[in-house]
């Protein structure tokens, strides 16, 4: 029995109706024909706020107590979790601080900012921003909304799973994002909860696949943070992992591991044949699929999870003048 059930995830879908997007599910021509399989891509970087983390966010805020929303919530993140809880936190008047390392891309951190929460920039690893709020946790009694450890957090994201399912009730696969694993989890549990024969492929990069790793060894590992267009990826899974390990290893059918240059034509097919414009973990499901490392033998499906790229980083990428071992690399 997995920490976060199909019947926890129905719940939370009721309790943030209406303050998050049900995101579009649309077929993909160009992928369809690549593959020779009808290959939908659910289009969660539409949602509000650049990234599915809206949904985990939403429904942490919503359980906090009166008491807990007058002390404030804290998060370490890679940027889109903590933009995601500023959002979710204005909309209740909750005080919310993010702690953030130095590998968090600028145009983040500046639309946190926006969002009215306090900013802290501490060290180069999700470790080091993780000391920070315990720090903080302990001196001003702050509370802590984890990135993807969390039942609530997981039970957020699955929604999604929800959505994919009603969309394509046929789904012989569905590729998600994998980094500490609370999207992973909590998208496998509602989709095998409603469609057990259905596969759930996990996507990483290969520059600090933490997951991967972890799953490799058996238990939660450290794995070096290594700058990646995925940068939302990046970071481990917490040596104490409670949740999202457990799940990944029962519910998840496989892991793939996408290098830069296919994440980079993952972007560029996103924004040239698809129209939209994907960050680099948005587009991981992507570059699975173009290069061949995941093969559909049925009608899948492909997570699209965020937008929040740097504009100009996106323009280098998209006309082709990016280059691994520049500035990005
Ligand atoms: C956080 C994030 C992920 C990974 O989610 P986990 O729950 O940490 O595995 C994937 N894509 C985007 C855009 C994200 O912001």
């Amino acid at each position: 029995m997995s920490a976060v059930a199909l019947a926890d995830i129905e719940a939370v879908r009721r309790r943030i109706a209406g303050r998050i997007e049900a995101t579009p599910t649309v077929t993909s021509p160009s992928l369809s024909e690549i593959t020779s399989f009808p290959v939908h891509l659910k289009l969660e970087h539409r949602q509000t706020a650049g990234s599915f983390k809206l949904r985990g966010a939403t429904n942490a805020v919503a359980q906090l107590s009166a008491e807990e929303k007058r002390r404030g919530v804290i998060a370490a993140s890679t940027g889109n979790h903590g933009r995601a809880l500023a959002h979710a936190a204005r909309l209740e008047g909750v005080r919310a601080v993010v702690c953030m390392s130095r590998l968090v891309p600028g145009n983040k951190v500046a639309a946190i900012g926006r969002l009215g929460a306090d900013i802290r920039i501490v060290g180069s690893s999700q470790d080091d921003a993780q000391e920070e709020v315990d720090r903080l946790v302990a001196a001003e009694g702050l509370v802590m909304v984890p990135p993807f450890d969390h039942a609530g957090v997981i039970a957020g994201q699955g929604t999604i799973g929800l959505e994919i399912v009603e969309a394509v009730p046929g789904a012989r696969t569905v590729l998600v994002q994998l980094s500490g694993g609370g999207l992973a989890a909590g998208v496998a549990a509602a989709v095998k909860g409603l469609s057990p024969a259905t596969r759930v492929i996990g996507v990483s990069m290969e520059r600090g696949a933490a997951m991967k790793a972890s799953l490799d060894a058996g238990r939660p590992v450290p794995v070096e943070e290594l700058p990646t267009l995925a940068d939302s990826l990046g970071g481990g899974i917490g040596l104490a992992n409670r949740f999202t390990f457990d799940m990944c290893r029962s519910l998840l059918d496989g892991v793939v591991l996408v290098t830069e240059a296919e994440i980079a034509a993952a972007i560029t097919h996103a924004y040239r044949q698809e129209r939209e414009v994907v960050e680099g973990a948005g587009a991981v499901g992507i570059a699975a699929i173009l290069a061949g490392k995941v093969r559909p033998d049925g009608e899948t499906v492909v997570l699209v999870s965020g937008r929040n790229i740097d504009m100009d980083l996106h323009r280098s990428i998209v006309c082709g003048t990016w280059r691994e071992e520049g500035p990005a690399a």
